[in-house]
């Protein structure tokens, strides 16, 4: 039995199907670049702001920053609750030199003496950072003025020692201290620690008018919110675009203070976020945030 021939398509149609043909070629080609545009980023990072809880996970963290290939941390204290931050983080940097930042705590930044304290720590040299300051965070109720003059002269301190002041200040509240901090310490660098919890929109317009502020991305991860991303998902678009419009204003961190953030599982799922969210921005804008921006900001050779 001979097969019917079957009728050729007019030409029309077979233009259409090559094209559907030629563009489904294209698809598959540009998949694995579409695909290695969003891979983790692979290069240099430091963590900006983390804590220790206690001296014995320490060495859990390194191993993690190993794995990891975190270069350095930054070691700040946690705004007087722990009494021993100084010693504690005076210690691991003896123990990881090569690795450990150390922030000079800031206990209670409205105190008395706190600004002759904090000169005294800076002028020993040891330190490269002034911090973490809790200026405003609701779980705690503390609700300081950024711009008490008693926190003026820790801002003025920290200046003329060339540390930046790592604050904690959530601006969810409609009226801020912070700018008017900001603008009468021109020659203090701020860095607002987790985003200062605010709306890209709010933060967009206060890194435009100054200069001397810095935001830090630490713990705005899958656990918390706000957040950058949850666990698995994008880079929220609105802070992908203030980052990209701002690229040498960001830094990255983990932000690990509680004992249960140490064990290695958690570390492995809060630093494989960390640079699949770093992943998502365009090369050179990840490169600044894991890494330019703090080796500019702490002095790292
Ligand atoms: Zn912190």
């Amino acid at each position: 039995m001979t097969p019917l021939p079957l009728p050729s398509p007019p030409a029309g149609e077979r233009m259409k199907v090559r094209g559907a043909i030629i563009f489904a070629l294209l698809l598959i080609l540009a998949a694995p670049l579409a695909a290695a545009s969003q891979a983790p980023y692979q290069g240099p990072l430091i963590d900006a702001h983390s804590h220790l809880p206690n001296p014995q996970v320490l060495e859990a963290y390194v191993a993690a920053m190993k794995r990891h290939n975190v270069g350095k941390v930054v070691l700040l204290g946690v705004g007087g609750v722990q009494k021993q931050d100084v010693e504690w983080i005076a210690a691991a940097a003896k123990r990881h030199p090569d690795r450990v930042i150390q922030g000079a705590p800031v206990p209670d930044p409205l105190g008395q003496g706190q600004a002759s304290k904090l000169d005294a720590l800076l002028g020993s040299g040891q330190y490269r950072a002034a911090g973490e300051v809790h200026v405003r965070q609701e779980s705690r109720k503390i609700d300081r003025r950024a711009d008490d003059p008693a926190f003026g002269q820790v801002l003025e301190v920290a200046a003329k020692h060339g540390a930046p002041v790592v604050i904690h200040c959530e601006l969810t509240a409609a009226a801020s201290s912070l700018e008017p901090a900001l603008q009468k310490h021109p020659k203090a660098v701020i860095v607002l620690a987790h985003g200062g919890s605010a709306e890209p929109a709010m933060l967009e317009g206060l890194l435009g008018r100054n200069p001397n502020l810095l935001v830090d991305l630490s713990g705005m991860h899958y656990q918390r919110t706000p957040r950058l991303a949850s666990e698995k998902g994008p880079l929220d678009p609105a802070w992908k675009a203030l980052i990209e419009k701002f690229p040498d204003r960001f830094l990255m961190g983990i932000d690990v203070w509680a004992p249960r953030l140490f064990e290695p599982a958690t570390l492995d799922r809060l630093l494989a976020w960390t640079r699949r969210i770093l992943g998502e921005l365009p090369p050179e804008v990840a490169q600044k945030v894991a890494y330019r921006n703090a080796a500019r900001l702490f002095r790292v050779e």
